[in-house]
């Protein structure tokens, strides 16, 4: 008997103007295998996890094979990159179509390494097995954080090899989005489209992300409102635990507010707004302390991209947007300094709080700190293994700290619950993905890798089983790298 995975196709997208996408069917590739199965996403989905097992479905992941009800369409999109416009599109992914969960909830179901596509201009279209992990793994983490992201459903290996500096093993990762608008595709529609096919990417966008437009007196300053409130959550969650996204280009910011494109991404280990990991990023533009500026740049660039639609006048569209992107920094502000007090387990607002915040910090960077261990040290009250914990001037810190604890109406307790939700116990450590992929790719080791997943998928959890992750790397005089297009 054959049993069937649960696709539920219903392409929306597909009925755009034929300007926003290309229709492209998958390469097909050698011999795949399914190297990692999602079984908690494929249930959320309402997919079989033992159909997608299947040599058929193992096909459809491969993009082998395409179901009934898929079509299969490569997105067009432009975006700046580190600051400069172009035209780009999907050049190695092809979106199957949108699914339609048992409860309701719409996801595209992206294939990325499927091959060349119009939009491929140089590249070979394909993907590398150590990346397609790196993203799956990463990107399950900031799920497991609690941070908006797409999903990683499968990584099947192609049977082929593809050419970098080295052949390496070719894979296709299944991600899975509330959907792929970025704000590369309303540039797109800006630049190219007709006033028309602007608006019925804004629609689109509208329906699928904010249905409650109707209420609203001006439904394409309520899309570019609502745009910014999510963004500005979502850089303060990624401030918050350290994650440094690395490739901030427009195209690579979604609509929908959730964390895309895990090319050169990595958590920062030592408290220093300067980090950086990308090894293309010389300038610094994507530093960890920048993300926030560059938020509010690539929203002023949707912001222009929608002024035709704010309003006829083009005087009071301009002022429109303005207004709407003067919200950003004091969105993100709130954001970040609620998150703030509650790493450091306070619920209540006191006017002192941002100085003690601000006193921790730079602290942490003077004393090289480690910035998720620093928080899990306060929220375990076990203060070892740091130079910041020796030094006098975190000791009077700490006592203005739990002094400004006792001032919080809710228990000691209360508090340091607070604090244990909001402080992981482990994050995806360099090493230790380097370490997983490494024994995945070069081995066929995948043990590695399923034990690291368990202990992110629980990042609050504090269990005996997590402490090893919080361990830090040997010292090395080399800084952590990452790339972007392998
Ligand atoms: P990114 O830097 O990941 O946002 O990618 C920018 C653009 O380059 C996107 O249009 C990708 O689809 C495209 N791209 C990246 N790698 C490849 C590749 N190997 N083959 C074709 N296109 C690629
Ligand atoms: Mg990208
Ligand atoms: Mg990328």
């Amino acid at each position: 008997i054959k049993l069937d995975a649960g696709w539920t196709f219903d392409n929306r997208y597909a009925r755009l103007p034929e300007r926003f996408f290309s229709r492209v069917l998958p390469t097909p590739v050698r011999a795949p295998e399914l190297a990692v199965l999602n079984r908690p996403l494929a249930a959320e989905l309402g997919l079989n996890e033992e159909a997608l097992r299947s040599d058929a479905e193992v096909a459809v992941l491969a993009g082998n094979r395409i179901p009934d009800g898929a079509e299969p369409l490569a997105q067009a999109y432009a975006g700046h990159q580190f600051g400069y416009f172009t035209m780009l599109g999907d050049g190695r992914a092809v979106l199957i179509g949108e699914h339609v969960t048992p409860s309701g909830k719409r996801v595209d179901i992206q294939l990325k390494g499927s091959g060349r596509t119009p939009y491929s201009r140089g590249g070979d279209g394909r993907a590398a097995l150590g990346p397609m992990l790196r993203e799956y793994i990463v990107s399950e983490a900031m799920h497991a954080l609690g941070i908006p992201t797409t999903r990683s459903l499968a990584v099947v290996t192609t049977g082929e090899t593809i050419r970098r500096e080295t052949e390496l093993p070719g894979a296709i990762l299944t991600r899975v989005a509330s959907s792929h608008l970025r704000v590369g595709t309303f540039q797109y529609a800006a630049q190219w489209g007709t006033k028309e096919e602007l608006r019925a990417l804004a629609d689109y966008a509208l329906e699928r992300h904010f249905p409650r437009f109707e209420e609203a007196e001006n439904r394409y300053l309520f899309l570019l409102e609502q745009v910014i409130a999510r963004q500005a959550a979502l850089i303060a969650q990624w401030q918050l635990v350290g994650f440094v996204h690395g490739v901030m280009n427009t195209d690579n910011m979604t609509i929908s507010g959730e964390t895309i494109d895990y090319g050169p991404c990595a958590f920062m280990d030592t408290y220093d707004l300067k980090t950086v990991f990308s090894s293309i990023d010389t300038e610094g533009r994507y530093a960890y302390g920048n993300q926030p500026y560059i938020g509010g740049w690539n929203l002023a660039r949707l912001a222009e991209s929608l002024l035709p639609l704010l309003d006829e006048d083009e005087e009071k569209a301009v002022a429109l947007a303005q207004e709407a992107l003067d919200q950003y920094p004091t969105l993100y502000h709130r954001h970040w300094l609620d998150g703030m007090r509650a790493k450091l387990g306070l619920a209540e607002a006191q006017a002192g709080d941002g100085e003690l915040i601000a006193d921790l910090l730079r602290l942490m960077e003077e004393y090289r700190a480690d910035y998720t261990n620093t928080f899990r040290a306060l929220t375990l009250g076990e203060y070892i293994g740091m130079a910041l914990f020796d030094a006098s001037e975190f000791r009077e810190w700490h006592e203005r700290w739990q002094t400004r604890l006792s001032q919080e109406a809710v228990s000691r307790e209360e508090a340091y619950e607070r604090m244990r939700r909001h402080n992981p116990a482990v994050i995806p450590r360099n090493h230790r993905v380097e370490e997983a992929l490494a024994a995945a790719v070069n081995c066929g080791d995948y043990s590695v890798m399923e034990r690291f997943l368990e202990a992110l998928a629980d990042p609050y959890a504090y269990s005996p089983e997590q402490a090893e992750y919080a361990e830090l790397p040997p010292p090395s005089d080399r800084p952590y790298r990452t790339f972007c297009g392998t």
